[in-house]
């Protein structure tokens, strides 16, 4: 007798496949210059990597503590303090994950029963849906509206929306800035705004600020959510190696929460992945203590990359809306007359050759991201111009 195959769990159901795996695989099959999943096409600094392959010679091959190795967590401490942040303590406040991507989950998964509601800004990070719907809690979207003649720079929230999305049942508010997609810094005084609805309302603040080292316009600095007055009590921290060090596929991050927090984050993690990988983890610790000279050469590319991908999307007819940070910008392409962002994306794919995110995934709101495109400018120069010249060629009406 034959069944039918198992249906998908309903918690993913309404998911689909990753955009990420979707548009990658699209580019691939279309040899177009790949701008949609964030990740950079050259390698991080020699030191992380010498120093990986160091750990493995040396014989660091075996479970890495469930709460990361010492001289890693020692690192992020330093790291954390070097940026003006108060000092921290590696065993108490500093757990190390499988990249940021699992500790979004172990931070969800740990602090949220069924039925708690999340207050997510939208567009988001798609885990932090993902990982609500895991933890069974409901997401609550905020929408960042597109720049305007009244927010002519940045992507804004309403202070009334924001307010009204809190409820009893909040729990908790994803917070993530820098911003992906949008390349927004959040403002001190939005910070502000959303630590005193955190502790009004007796609510956990979870902030990714896995792009805390690419910020590229000195009036918008990255501001951490924690160390706002009254705060560190109440947030979850987020980041990771990757975003800063060109390293996405070493898969190392980690949280810094106080004791009772971290002990929310460990409860999951122990249980998800149990440790990362050890001989990463001493890589990373050599690339976190000397890195700072990397980050600058970094920033300085980025920040030249999305000058040149912002005017070629300008003169092809789009409207580019400013990235202060990150290595995305977002741009509105519906003046072109070529459809949602879906078909728009196929078609920069398939035809013109050069691979973007559909941002309408990143919204609970139906409707809404389909005039946007999502474009990644972590990329070699080369790599920019080739893929700005098949723009030109591809969108640029003559
Ligand atoms: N953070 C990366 C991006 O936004 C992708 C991460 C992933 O592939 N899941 O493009």
């Amino acid at each position: 007798m034959s069944h039918p195959a198992p249906p998908v769990a309903q918690r993913f159901r309404s998911f689909g496949k990753s955009i990420f795996a979707e548009m990658t695989a699209m580019a691939t099959a279309h040899n177009a210059v790949n701008l949609s999943q964030g990740f950079p096409d050259f390698d991080g600094p020699d030191i992380a990597r010498l120093a990986a392959i160091d750990a493995i010679n040396k014989g660091h091959s075996q479970y890495a503590p469930m709460t990361g190795v010492p001289v890693l967590r020692q690192a992020i401490a330093r790291a954390w303090a070097r940026a003006g942040r108060p000092t921290i303590d590696p065993d108490a406040h500093i757990t190390v994950t499988a990249g940021c991507s699992e500790a979004i989950g172990a931070a969800l998964m740990g602090l949220l029963d069924p039925g708690d509601e999340v207050i997510i800004f939208e567009p988001y990070f798609d885990f932090y849906t993902a990982g609500a719907a895991m933890a069974g809690a409901v997401a609550k979207p905020v929408t960042l509206h597109s720049p305007d003649a009244a927010h002519p720079h940045d992507f804004w929230f309403d202070e009334a929306a924001l307010r009204a999305a809190f409820t009893p049942r909040t729990r908790a508010i994803m917070v993530n800035t820098p911003h992906n997609p949008t390349g927004k810094v959040y403002s001190r005084a939005e910070l502000e705004l959303i630590a005193a609805l955190c502790q009004q309302h007796n609510v956990t603040a979870i902030s990714d600020e896995v792009y805390e080292q690419l910020t590229f316009n000195p009036a918008k600095p990255h501001i951490s959510l924690a160390t706002l007055p009254g705060m560190w009590e109440r947030t979850i921290t987020l980041s990771s190696l990757g975003k800063t060090f060109s390293l996405t596929g070493w898969k190392v991050g980690w949280s810094i929460a106080p004791p009772a927090l971290t002990a929310c984050v460990r409860a999951a993690h122990q249980f998800m992945v149990f440790s990362g990988s050890t001989p990463m983890q001493h890589g990373a610790a050599a690339v976190l203590d000397a890195g700072d000279a990397y980050c600058e050469t970094l920033r300085r590319l980025f920040a030249s990359n999305r000058d040149i991908l912002s005017a070629t999307l300008t003169r092809c007819g789009l409207t580019v809306y400013p990235s202060d940070s990150t290595y995305f910008l977002m741009a509105d392409h519906s003046a072109l007359g070529i459809g949602t962002d879906r078909a728009f994306c196929e078609h920069l794919t398939k035809v013109v050759g050069v691979a973007a995110i559909p941002p309408s995934v990143f919204y609970l709101t139906p409707g809404l991201g389909t005039n946007l495109v999502r474009f990644a400018f972590c990329k070699r120069e080369e790599t920019m111009r080739e893929a700005c010249r098949r723009l030109e060629a591809g969108l640029l009406k003559n």
